[in-house]
């Protein structure tokens, strides 16, 4: 079976991906693994920046949200005062979604739009690169070849070994874990905005996203320290395993051959912001569009995908300008010191 796209992993850039391939005519299949026990966790709650309502609609995938969706937060605040972490003028509204059924309805829109979704771990040794094809290996007897691929396996990053690529670390080493925490009364007033507060090991945000029931994420430089939350039991739902490095990277380039990276496999920047999942959206639809321009154009496809690259990277360092002044206003530096 030949397609003009396969698209390696079924999150928030690969489903963006997929459906903007689609929209522009190409034709594209999904690849990704079937759901772990961490996906399939009901209490994880993840709180979603207000401008993803924007891409949802431009997609025609709304209603993602509208089913994923427990309740709306309205504001931000740190140590007392309303924040918007980045853009001033943005008005807050953000969504707190059930993560399990935000990644299956995710998935469901896929279908929905007649895309095929295939489930299956990939290896590194499944995927062979040639001059101007890719190919995936299903099962020993069967392939799927594509024109081009594109890695949206989150922090798999599974191409990334097919050739030189490295990552470039814009912040200190940086790790995080979430869960949830009952420390309110059933009767309390729902409480809808999120609270962001530094101390000097961590940031954490936390908000209420239903009765009683807080959700909260908490980064700090010393991923031990989680150790000293679980000892304490005032944050539940997390194990020592749960620990993931999000350390700010971009992978350098971010394109190869006859594929491309984007979501989280391109650039990561920590979830404290609560961005992952619309940067992860919006460099999912970007990439997809350039994908079409080199598939339009094989000719300039060089040009395309070295301009994909640039807007990139520049997309990223925007990001981390903003956000590293906005952490060190409040007293957490998460810049590298630089070395004489
Ligand atoms: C603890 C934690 C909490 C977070 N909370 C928030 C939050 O509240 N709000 C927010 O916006 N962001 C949050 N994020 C960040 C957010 O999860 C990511 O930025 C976002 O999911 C990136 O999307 P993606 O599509 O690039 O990758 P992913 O969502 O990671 O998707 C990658 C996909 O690829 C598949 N895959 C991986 N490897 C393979 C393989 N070998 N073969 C086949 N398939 C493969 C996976 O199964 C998955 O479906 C959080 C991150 C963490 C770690």
């Amino acid at each position: 079976m030949y397609y003009d796209v396969i698209i390696i992993g079924a999150g928030p850039a690969g489903i963006s991906a997929a459906l903007t391939c689609q929209r522009n005519g190409l034709k594209v299949i999904v690849i990704t693994r079937k759901a772990t026990n961490r996906d399939v966790k009901e209490s994880v709650c993840y709180s979603l920046h207000p401008g993803v309502e924007v891409l949802f609609s431009r997609l025609g995938i709304i209603s993602v949200l509208n089913k994923s969706t427990i309740s709306r937060y309205s504001k931000i605040v740190v140590n007392g005062k309303s924040n918007t972490l980045g853009n001033r003028n943005e008005k807050w509204s953000g969504f707190h979604v059930c993560r399990s059924k935000f990644y299956n309805e995710l998935q469901r829109c896929l279908e929905l739009h007649s895309i095929p979704l295939y489930k299956k771990s990939l290896k590194r040794s499944d995927i062979i690169i040639t001059e101007d094809s890719v190919s995936i290996c299903l099962s020993k007897s069967s392939h799927l070849n594509a024109t081009y691929c594109l890695d949206c396996s989150g922090k798999s990053r599974i191409l990334s070994h097919q050739s030189s690529f490295h990552s470039m670390y814009y912040s200190v080493p940086l790790y995080c874990w979430s869960g949830t925490q009952r420390n309110r009364s059933i009767n309390d007033r729902f409480d809808s905005r999120g609270r962001l507060s530094i101390d000097g090991s961590f940031i954490t945000w936390q908000a209420q996203h239903s009765r009683g029931i807080d959700t909260y994420l908490r980064i700090t430089k010393c991923k031990d320290l989680l150790k000293h939350d679980i000892n304490q039991g005032k944050y539940f739902g997390i194990e020592l395993d749960s620990v993931y490095n999000v350390t700010w990277r971009l992978l350098r380039p971010t394109v190869g051959k006859n594929y491309m990276f984007a979501g989280d496999a391109a650039a990561l920047i920590d979830p404290g912001a609560g961005q992952g999942v619309m940067n992860a959206m919006i460099t999912g639809s970007v990439a997809a569009k350039h994908l079409y321009l080199c598939m339009q154009q094989h000719s300039q496809a060089e040009l395309y995908k070295f301009e994909y690259d640039r807007w990139l990277m520049n997309y990223f360092e925007s990001k981390v300008e903003i956000l590293q002044r906005e952490y060190l206003n409040l007293g957490f530096n998460v810049t590298m010191p630089v070395y004489a």
